[in-house]
Order: structure tokens, then sequence, then C-alpha cells
């Protein structure tokens, strides 16, 4: 198969053959039809995650053909069209077994433990437990784009957050979780307002349904605009990009009895951030970690896609093919599209 290829972190990955994949006895091959580009893909091609193992084939958020099935698989079949969470579980630990495959306790995430979906073929271990059918009218590189990011959110607004309509969502960092984040809220009759730097960003959060938008450079407290806008503070507020600062700004918005779901990542020095830990005592908030989500939610994500209630396709930027996607990858924390670039050429 043709594959996205490196031997050390930080040197320019090389478009080589390799051998196809064989199945596990629980596990398919995938072909691929789509994957997304995603800053966690220059994090590991960077060597920020101890997770990945030389060499490495990258590439997580992918949908695509089943081209072969192990003797053990009972869901999948040859030939349907699936997509797989970016965390998957072993299906037999206690978190898999209570329906939390997004905290297994053995999780594989292809692309960082695993050899991932930026070549023609990916293997997918545990199939019964981490696929997901797609139905027709969802194409492809939609599809990919919901196995990272907007799965994500899901999660975090819908599960975690509880949010209901006519409910206030400061949603903090408008990248692709943040813009997920809005839409979904928005869709569920919530009124999200965007936090970031970017006019352009916020210009672009207004169309996916925010209602106000703050900008973090021209006001000299956030927490303060948010509680202004809201009359008192927001219901729920999501930190999507993960930074000291919109944490605390996340948790610090929030009116008595708020809910703050943490998304953005925190790693390194980030790690330990600061929380104004009176008020969640004083105003009795509610602080959440979002992490992926399991392939048995996506059911309810993929009915509100079909409904047209939610639309990730708007989220989607340039298509390109395997071998453009090397320099996009080595340039992706320089990136300033809008949109998620998606591979649908191999
Ligand atoms: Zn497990
Ligand atoms: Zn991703």
């Amino acid at each position: 198969m043709r594959a996205m290829y490196y031997e050390a972190f930080e040197a320019t990955p090389d478009i080589r053959t390799l051998p196809d994949p064989t199945p596990t006895p629980g596990g398919v091959v995938i072909k691929l039809e789509a994957t997304g580009l995603c800053r966690s893909d220059w994090h590991g091609w960077m060597g920020h995650d101890p997770d990945i193992r030389l060499p490495h084939v990258p590439g997580h958020e992918l949908a695509g053909t089943v081209l072969a099935v192990g003797k053990e698989v009972r869901r999948f079949r040859e030939g349907e069209r699936v997509t797989v969470p970016f965390v998957s579980g072993c299906g037999h630990c206690g978190e898999c077994r209570s329906g939390n495959q997004q905290i297994c306790e053995e999780q594989f995430q292809p692309g960082f433990t695993h050899w991932g979906s930026f070549a023609e073929y990916v293997a997918i271990d545990y199939a019964d437990h981490n696929l997901v059918h797609l139905p027709d009218a969802i194409d492809s590189a939609t599809a990919a784009s919901l196995g990272c990011r907007f799965a994500t959110s899901f999660r975090a607004v819908v599960d975690q957050a509880r949010v209901t309509g006519g409910e206030w969502v400061a949603v903090h960092g408008c990248g692709g979780v943040g813009l997920s984040a809005i839409m979904i809220a928005a869709a569920l009759g919530a009124n999200p307002i965007a936090i970031d730097i970017s006019a352009e960003k916020l210009d672009f959060a207004k169309k996916m349904g925010a209602v106000a938008t703050i900008n973090a450079r021209a006001v000299a407290d956030v927490a303060e605009a948010v509680r202004d806008i809201t009359g008192g503070g927001a219901h729920a507020s999501v930190d999507a990009l993960g930074s000291p600062v919109t944490c605390f700004n996340s948790i610090k918005n929030l009116r008595r009895r708020g809910r703050h779901v943490q998304v953005g990542l925190m790693l390194a020095d980030h790690a330990t951030p600061q929380i104004p830990m009176a008020q969640v005592i004083g105003h009795e908030l509610e602080i959440y970690g979002s992490h992926g989500m399991q392939a048995w939610r996506y059911d309810a994500m993929l009915a509100m896609i079909e409904s047209g209630k939610l639309a990730p396709q708007k989220l989607i930027g340039r298509h390109i093919s395997l071998d453009e996607a090397v320099p996009a990858l080595m340039a992706m924390d320089k990136a300033t599209d809008l949109g998620i670039s998606v591979i649908t050429r191999f």
C-alpha cells in the first residue's frame, strides 16, 4: 500500500510502498476513502506523543470501506462503509463493559498507538466494539471529519455539559473543536458565545451559529464580558483550545451551578492550570473532562446530521492528495485555514 511514513520525528515524511495490512481475528482492514488532517498528527510528528513508536504512519480521522474481516468479527462485512472513533476500546475491560470505550484502560488510537490512516489501507482491531456503520447520505470526507474533533465536541456538549435549549454556552477557542461545539450547541437550541483572538474565526463562528462573539484581545476581562452578555454567566462553558488562560476563563465565566468541560488538551507545562476553586465550591460548579466519544453514541450524532440539524461538512476546507498531505502536515502549526483539510486521493 502507499502510505505516509516517517522514521524520525521532525524529519520530512516519505510517501512509500509498505506491505498491505491483514486483519487480526477480531479486526478488519479498511480501504480509506477519506482521512482528515489534525493538529494532533502534527504533535505526533514533532515527537510530543509518547504513544508513537518509530517508524510510524500517522492519521486518525478516517472513513472507508471494509476490505477484509477477521474470522471472529460478527457485526461487519466486506464492502460496508464505516468510520471509527479516534479512541478505540479493547471491548473487555471494566470501562468498555460499562459503555465507556472512550476511556478504555487498554485503548488504542490509530495513528498514535498503531499505524494510522494516511495510507491506502488501515487495520483496526476489536472491530465489533469500535466500528460505526455509515449511512449512504453521509459522504466519506464528512464522515472522516467526525472521528476526532466533531465527535469529541458532541460528547462534550451533549453528554458531559448536558446543554439544553435556551441555555448560554461559552466556547473558548474557535478551531475545529470550538466551531463544532458552537454548531452542536446551536442545534440543541442553546445560545453559543464564541471567544477567540481572531476576527476571521469569530466571523466564521457566527456562520456556525454563535449568537454573540468576544474578541479576547479587545476586552479587559473575558469572564466579565461573558457575564455581561448572559446576565450573570454561562450555564455551560467549553475550553476548546486548552491553555491555562482559556481554562481559567471558562470556569470563571460560569453562573451558579454552571458546567465547565475541558476538551482542549493540557500538556507539558500546561498540565496543572490554576482553577478558581473557591468559586467552584461556593457556586457548586461542575468540572468535566471529555475525551473522544464511544462508537455506540454515534447513532445520535449521525441522526442529527441526516436530518440536517448538524452540518459538519461546513467545517471541511480543502480536499488534498496523500502527497500534498506531507507539506500540509509539516506546516500544520502555522496553518491559517478555517476548514479541515481532508485527504481524498491516495
Ligand atoms: Zn477497554
Ligand atoms: Zn484529530
